[in-house]
């Protein structure tokens, strides 16, 4: 049995231009595991993000699959194949193309059979909004209806490990929590989710590993539950000290 973890990221470094955006970054993710990396803003997450889920190529270190080095694939396409879906910052949903057009983007390539059959299985994770608004452009839809709807266009390629950058942002509590039920669903038939938020109270209630990244460095992580992640949110990263 192969015991390595699903995905892993070692030394990874990575700079824009004069920018450093990453300096010897670790991080594993189990398969079937709930991480949280946080962090406040320019910390690195975007970055990370896109090197976890395969879709950028790092300039240092190198991205396992099951122990597998794949750093290579990495860019564009990413780890998709490989059963490694990325919902980027900001949702990047077509806003013109309906819903339904939106989702079933998200298993091209399947024959037309299997992906109807994993459309019916996603619309049942949506809210009703979505549900009844297959027609409807994707544009038109709220802002929470509209990271639903991301997160079902990554589940309609079956994914093995969902990557999600922010998946809060500018949304109501309440959606983020609904946001947040749907990752746990995933989490409990087995996938991978890993969260990169700014904001630590929604990824505390759901993660089992919190990783905190500060100036593209890790500066902690533990169960989500350990004294000293707890101690370290509120001392160097909520400001509550
Ligand atoms: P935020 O929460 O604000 O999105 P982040 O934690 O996701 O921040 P990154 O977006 O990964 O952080 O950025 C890390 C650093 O790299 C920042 O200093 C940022 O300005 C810089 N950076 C990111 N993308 C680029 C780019 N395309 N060109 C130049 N610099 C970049």
């Amino acid at each position: 049995m192969n015991s390595a973890p699903l995905i892993s990221v070692k030394g990874i470094g990575h700079r824009y231009d004069g920018v450093l955006a990453l300096d010897g970054v670790d991080l594993d993710i189990p398969a079937g595991g709930f991480v949280a990396v946080l962090g406040p803003n320019g910390a690195g997450k975007s970055t990370l993000a896109q090197i976890v889920a395969g879709a950028l190529r790092p300039l240092k270190g190198r991205i396992e699959l099951a122990g597998a080095d794949v750093t290579s694939r990495a860019g564009r396409q990413g780890l998709v194949d490989a059963g490694v879906a990325l919902i980027p910052e900001g949702r990047r949903l077509f806003g013109q193309l309906t819903v339904d057009e939106n989702l079933m983007l998200g298993a091209y390539g399947k024959p037309r059979a299997e992906r109807e059959a994993r459309l019916a299985g996603v619309y049942e994770l949506m809210p009703e909004a979505v549900r009844n608004g297959k027609d409807r452009a994707a544009a038109t839809l709220s802002g929470g209806e509209q990271q639903m709807l991301a997160v079902g266009r990554a589940l309609m390629a079956k994914p093995r490990a969902v990557v999600i950058d922010e998946p809060s942002l500018g949304l109501a509590p309440i959606l983020i929590d609904r946001v947040y039920e749907v990752l746990d669903g995933l989490r409990r038939d087995g996938v991978a989710v890993v969260v990169f938020e700014q904001l630590a109270t929604h990824a505390m209630k759901h993660a089992d590993q919190i990783v905190v990244i500060d100036h593209g460095r890790i500066s902690h992580r533990g169960a989500v539950d350990d004294e000293a992640t707890v101690e370290a949110l509120r001392m160097g990263y909520l400001g509550h000290g």
